[in-house]
């Protein structure tokens, strides 16, 4: 099948991707919003009704109204590992394809959250505020005194992609690497990776660092929204520090605020959030908190590459097969029936 497929790109995404979807023989059409901001609802569902298959990303909501503007969608490629953005389950009762961009960001992922360890441990960014501000008078013994990183329990919660890639890190930290995951590796794989799997509260109790890589699920048994609250804070040690590149609503955002004013735990490092753009107030004025607007992927080779993969995702489909990520295949073994 060739040709005559219209797309549309709900963001400006690296130049490489645009011109292999401009130069597809599938692609009759490709229109990008021109703005640089998040696609208003409106515009998204315009956008939809206009054309046979949708390149979106993160901060796209596309739920069963965006869905219901065409019948005749033919995918939805979302620009991003994560994909709690889309209504899959929609998705798949009407046939879509949905698409994500797994594997190309995972150790650009996992170098963050280590920047994130290193930053709010070591004091980093507030170190470095106090020296612009021009207050530095040269050094001394008592100042900017953090936490050791090398030598101290990392424990991880997810344990997939990037959760194995934070561990593989560690390393040459001398650290020693815990785990939770609902589902535990295979021995073989503990062995290679130095980590050993224990239950979650017992991962809260003992981890000097807890980095979440967990998925969001808003419900069923699985559910990993506010996974993390009050009660898990206060399993956690005061000099324990919490760091999340996952998704900001695993985490009860107002209780972490409490947990680190009430001293429950040492610090957090933080690239997402609850209600993004918005980050809870109090955070921004805390020294013992390091924050980042949601760049956990953003190198130039790795957003390349995520763009590449979703276009090949989305052409895939357009050529009538099925994408090499899909989310929901699902919907192929149901069409074998
Ligand atoms: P993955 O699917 O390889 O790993 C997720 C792991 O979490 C799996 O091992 C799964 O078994 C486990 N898990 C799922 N539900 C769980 C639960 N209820 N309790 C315990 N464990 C559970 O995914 P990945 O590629 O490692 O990415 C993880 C997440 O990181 C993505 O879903 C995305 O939301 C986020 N992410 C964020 C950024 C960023 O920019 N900050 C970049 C990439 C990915």
């Amino acid at each position: 099948m060739s040709g005559g497929y219209k797309v549309f790109v709900t963001r400006m995404l690296p130049e490489p991707a645009i011109e292999k979807l401009r130069n597809a023989p599938e692609v009759a059409e490709v229109r990008i919003n021109p703005h640089d901001r998040v696609i208003t609802r409106e515009e998204l569902i315009e956008g939809v009704r206009w054309c046979d298959a949708l390149l979106c990303l993160l901060t796209d909501t596309v739920d069963a109204e965006v869905m219901d503007a065409n019948p005749n969608l033919k995918v939805i490629a979302n620009y991003a590992v994560g994909f709690n953005n889309i209504d899959v389950a929609e998705a798949t009762k009407r046939k879509i394809p949905v698409t994500n961009t797994p594997g190309v960001l995972t150790e650009t992922t996992a170098d963050l959250a280590w920047a994130l360890m290193m930053a709010v441990a070591r004091r980093l960014n507030e170190a470095e505020r106090f020296l612009r501000s021009g207050k530095w008078n040269g050094w001394g013994p008592m100042q900017f005194l953090g936490a050791d990183v090398w030598g101290k329990v990392l424990g991880i919660v997810g344990f997939g992609r990037i959760g194995k890639a934070v561990a593989r890190r560690a390393w040459g930290f001398d650290m020693r690497v815990i785990y939770y995951d609902y589902v535990r590796s295979d021995e073989e794989i503990e062995r290679a990776l130095r980590a050993t799997y224990v239950p979650f509260d017992e991962l809260l109790q003992v981890a000097d660092f807890v980095s979440i890589h967990v998925p969001l699920i808003m419900h069923g048994p699985n559910k990993t929204y506010h996974m993390f609250g009050d009660r898990e804070f206060d399993l956690m040690k005061p000099t324990a520090f919490l760091i999340n590149t996952s998704r900001g609503p695993v985490v009860d955002e107002k209780a972490l605020v409490r947990a680190l004013k009430d001293g429950k735990i040492a610090g957090a490092g933080l690239d997402v959030y609850e209600n993004e753009p918005s980050v809870e107030p109090e955070l921004l004025e805390m020294e013992n908190v390091v924050l980042l607007p949601h760049i956990g992927s953003a190198t130039n080779e790795t957003r390349t590459r995520m763009a590449l993969i979703a276009v090949e995702n989305l052409l895939a489909a357009l050529r009538g097969e099925r994408p090499p990520n899909v989310v929901n295949p699902e919907i192929y073994s149901a069409e074998a029936d």
